[in-house]
C-alpha cells in the first residue's frame, strides 16, 4: 500500500520491501513487500502482533540491516544497496534513531547536558544550543548538570530524545519509545516528541505497542502483520487492501459495529473510485 502526495515529495519512500531471514533449514519472510511514503512532519505509528515485521522495518529503515530485496529513501538518499559510506552521511544528518535500549543512545558518567553536547555536529554550531534542546524535552534546568547514570528512566529517556534531535534530523526513528514506562512518564515522552515534531519539523516513525501512545502523538497508524501493511489509519480513514479472496478487513470500530455474520448489500457508487456497504434490511434483495 502506498498513500503519496505529489505535491511534497516524500521524506521516506519504500518500494516492494522484502526482508528474509536465512535461517538454517529454513527461510523467515520478516517482510513481504512493504510500499510506504511518509510526508515531511508526519507522525507515524508502526503497531502490530509480535512477530509482525515492525522492528525489521524500523532495522532496514535506519540502515542497520540491508534488505533482501526492495528500495529505500530517505531525505533524498537511496539507502538500498550496500553503500555504507553513504548509510553514514544519512545517520550523520537526516536521520536518528532512538533505540529500545536508551542506554546504548547515551554516556551516563555524562551529564545530562554533556549527552546533548557530544557529538555535536559542527555544521550546527551556533544555530541551537543544549539548553535550548532540554526546554523542547522538558527537562528541568536542575537536572541538566546530573549525571545520566543517577537519573530516573523517565528522563534518562527525555535526555536520549533531546540527544537524538539535537543533531536536528529530518526523521526520527523511534524503537518503542515508552515501552518501560508508566503513567505521567508516557505523556512526558509523547509530549517530547510531539514538540519535536512542532517546533523542529521532525518526522517521526515509532514502533508501539501501545495505541494509547498512537493517539496521543495524533499519528497515521499503519498496522503491519506477517510483514504486510494491513492497514494506515489517518485523518478518520483507514486505507486497507482488498484481499486475494475479494474479502476486506475492517477496522476495529466498524467491526465492532458490524460483526462477523452481518449481512450488508453491495451496490457500486457514483463513480468508478466508490462502491457503497450498507447494512441489509428485511427488503434488500
Ligand atoms: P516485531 O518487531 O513486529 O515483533 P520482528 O521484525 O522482530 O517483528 O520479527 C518479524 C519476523 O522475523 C518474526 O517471525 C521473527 O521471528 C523473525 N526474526 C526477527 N529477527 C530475526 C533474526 N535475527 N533471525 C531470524 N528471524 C528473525
Amino acid at each position: 500500500m502506498s498513500v503519496t502526495d505529489d505535491a511534497i515529495p516524500p521524506i521516506v519512500s519504500v518500494e516492494g520491501l522484502v526482508q528474509i531471514y536465512r535461517l538454517e533449514g529454513q527461510d523467515v519472510a520478516a517482510l513481504s513487500g512493504v510500499n510506504l511514503s511518509v510526508q515531511p512532519g508526519e507522525i507515524v505509528a508502526l503497531v502490530g502482533p509480535s512477530g509482525a515485521g515492525k522492528s525489521t522495518l524500523l532495522s532496514v529503515l535506519a540502515g542497520l540491516m540491508t534488505p533482501s530485496a526492495g528500495r529505500v529513501r530517505i531525505a533524498g538518499h537511496e539507502l538500498s544497496g550496500n553503500d555504507v559510506g553513504r548509510l553514514d552521511d544519512v545517520r550523520g544528518s537526516d536521520l536518528a534513531v532512538l533505540l529500545q535500549d536508551v542506554s546504548k543512545n547515551l554516556l551516563p558518567y555524562l551529564t545530562v547536558r554533556q549527552n546533548i553536547e557530544l557529538g555535536w555536529p559542527k555544521r550546527l554550531a551556533g544555530t541551537i544550543d543544549a539548553d535550548a534542546v532540554l526546554d523542547i524535552v522538558g527537562i528541568p534546568s536542575e537536572l541538566r548538570p546530573q549525571p545520566v547514570h543517577g537519573i530516573s528512566a523517565a528522563t534518562r529517556q527525555l535526555t536520549a530524545i533531546a540527544a537524538t534531535i539535537a543533531t536536528n534530523p529530518s526523521v526520527l526513528l523511534a524503537d518503542e519509545p515508552t515501552s518501560s514506562l508508566a503513567g505521567v512518564e508516557v505523556q512526558a515522552v509523547t509530549d517530547a516528541i510531539l514538540r519535536a515534531n512542532k517546533e523542529l519539523g521532525t518526522t517521526v516513525i515509532a514502533v508501539t505497542h501501545d495505541l494509547d501512545v498512537a493517539t496521543a502523538l495524533d499519528a497515521r497508524v499503519i498496522t503491519i502483520r506477517d510483514g504486510r501493511i494491513r492497514m494506515d489509519a489517518r485523518g478518520g480513514s483507514t486505507q486497507v487492501l482488498i484481499r486475494d479472496d475479494g474479502s476486506i478487513p475492517l477496522t476495529d470500530d466498524i467491526f465492532g459495529q458490524f460483526p462477523a455474520g452481518t449481512p450488508v448489500t453491495l451496490r457500486p457508487g457514483d463513480d468508478a473510485d466508490t462502491f457503497v456497504v450498507r447494512r441489509a434490511t428485511g427488503g434488500d434483495a
